[in-house]
């Protein structure tokens, strides 16, 4: 039986030590211990891979921690946009949303577009039409509300700026949530869901929705979800480009995923992380940052839950 294998995120970022306290430390690690086992379980049971990156990503969306689905950081107008993506590496079926507001588990309304429409990106009102006839329930504002993430955008509120959420402050919490996994047959699947950052506007939109630079699939290499500065992500292709590597280069995907983040992204300007498995289950966790929330398990036997670099 092939080797099967999960691994999560939820945001890279300036995560050192002693900038949380020990509880919301264990907090932490427990909301990625509970989409993680999640997510394995699927697999274990002989489930799919795309349904075991949906699960895990819809639990760490329903988490106020990580800046997805309950937890999104505030846009310029003090509302919520939120972008998903999903990808089949199997089939290559891919289905991604963008700038969707209202939406509990933005990650479900992508592989709704994937399997249930004809279209792989659908962006803004017209996703929320298809959410409309789809019957999705919306939540109102204050399903969204969070004190911490407020206050994150009362201080940049009415200027230029626009903030990672997992940069420059020490104190504040971390962002966009990923997972990839390869079940039992060796089919391999990507999922990212984000609310982008804070105090964005002018419908900004960054690398997590989009194939190719924050999430990709394809049986023939590795499944990639992608955390960090998405402008930079977005030019990088990153998720296409750690797939080109093991393609066309021969790279190993840990040799592959460590080449694009320790040296592609960082000679232009980005920072941030990644997590891939490939068919064979073998998980590469990067990221050039001081820390990044992260776990994977596989049926080799490793079980691993981090945030920090060591
Ligand atoms: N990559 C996300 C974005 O640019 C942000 C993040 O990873 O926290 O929207």
């Amino acid at each position: 039986m092939n080797t099967f294998s999960i691994a999560i995120h939820g945001g890279a970022g300036t995560l050192v030590k002693g900038m949380m306290t020990p509880e919301l430390e264990v907090q932490y690690k427990l909301a990625l211990k509970k989409a993680l086992d999640a997510g394995y379980a699927i697999i274990e049971n002989g489930g799919t891979a795309i349904d075991a990156v949906e699960k895990a990503v819809v639990l760490l969306e329903d988490s106020p921690l990580f800046n997805a689905g309950k937890g999104s950081v505030f846009t310029a107008t003090e509302g919520h946009e939120m972008d998903a993506a999903i990808m089949d590496g199997k089939t290559l079926n891919a289905g991604a949303v963008s700038l969707i507001t209202g939406i509990k588990n933005p990650v479900s309304l992508s592989r709704d577009v994937m399997e249930r429409s004809e279209h792989v990106f659908l962006a803004g009102e017209g996703a929320m039409q298809f959410a409309k006839e789809l019957n999705y329930k919306l939540e109102n504002e204050s399903y969204f509300y969070d004190e911490l993430r407020h206050n994150q955008w009362l201080e940049i509120k009415g200027t230029d700026n626009f903030q990672l959420d997992h940069s420059l402050k020490k104190d504040s919490k971390f962002g966009t949530v990923g997972a990839v996994a390869c079940d039992k047959n060796g089919d391999i699947a990507a999922a990212t869901s984000t609310g982008g950052m804070t105090n964005k506007k002018w419908g900004r939109v960054g690398d997590s929705p989009m194939i190719g630079a924050g999430n990709y699939a394809n049986n023939k290499t590795c499944a990639v979800s992608c955390t960090g500065s998405g402008e930079f992500f977005i030019r990088g292709v990153v998720a296409y480009d750690v797939a080109c590597l093991i393609e066309h280069k021969n790279m190993s995907l840990k040799e592959a995923s460590e080449e694009v983040i320790n040296k592609r992204i960082l000679d232009i300007g980005g920072d941030g992380g990644l997590i891939a498995v490939d068919t064979k289950g073998n998980i590469a966790m990067p990221f050039n940052t001081e820390g990044m929330y992260r776990a994977s398990k596989s049926s080799a036997g490793k079980e691993e839950i981090a945030i920090y670099k060591d």
